[in-house]
């Protein structure tokens, strides 16, 4: 079985936003084999009962005024680069998102959104090298000491977390981190 394609998110099995299901998509009726395990924004409560194929389509957005990511936190609310509305829409309202500790951002850069890798903890990290930590780093604005502490911190499924993105145009990697 396959899922669609999500431009911004290219592998959601990967990064555990889509995961196997036999269970029956609440929006579609439909058994997709899959369904979504994310955050999502809306009245009705359809949490984890969503196929990729729903999100892919824009039916869960159309029918529950669903958004997977806060439709503002793509740039996170003006600090990165701006992006046009259609590509803002299209992250949140048609593109898995992902399941962070504090208010999940995308990052955006050259003008559009990044594509969403993964979390990443000090080992994840130190494979993706220099030019990352030092983007994580920045993001942080905290001192070189209290950096070297916080960045060995860095866990892939434990608090704090790095939320790994790359952009389309440059290639270059960012990203942010977060705590609960
Ligand atoms: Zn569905
Ligand atoms: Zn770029």
């Amino acid at each position: 079985m396959n899922i669609p394609k999500f431009k911004y998110h290219p592998d959601p099995i990967k990064t555990g936003s889509i995961v196997p299901s036999d269970e029956i998509c609440i929006c579609c009726g439909q058994k997709s084999g899959y369904l979504y395990f994310g955050p999502v924004y809306t009245e009705a409560d359809i949490e984890e009962q969503i196929c990729p194929n729903c999100i892919s389509n824009g039916l869960a957005h159309s029918k529950y005024k669903a958004e997977f990511t806060d439709i503002a936190a793509v740039g996170d609310y003006g600090h990165w680069d701006d992006v046009s509305e259609s590509i803002k829409e299209e992250i949140s309202y048609r593109t898995p998102s992902f399941m962070g500790w504090q208010q999940e951002r995308w990052w955006t850069h050259c003008n559009d959104a990044g594509i969403f890798l993964g979390r990443a903890g000090f080992e994840e990290i130190k494979e993706y090298g220099n030019q990352l930590i030092e983007e994580l780093k920045n993001e942080c604005d905290i001192n070189d000491v209290d950096w070297e502490e916080y960045f060995k911190a860095l866990s892939i499924d434990d608090s704090p977390t790095a939320y790994v993105f790359q952009c389309i145009h440059c290639k270059k990697l960012g990203g942010y981190s977060d705590s609960h």
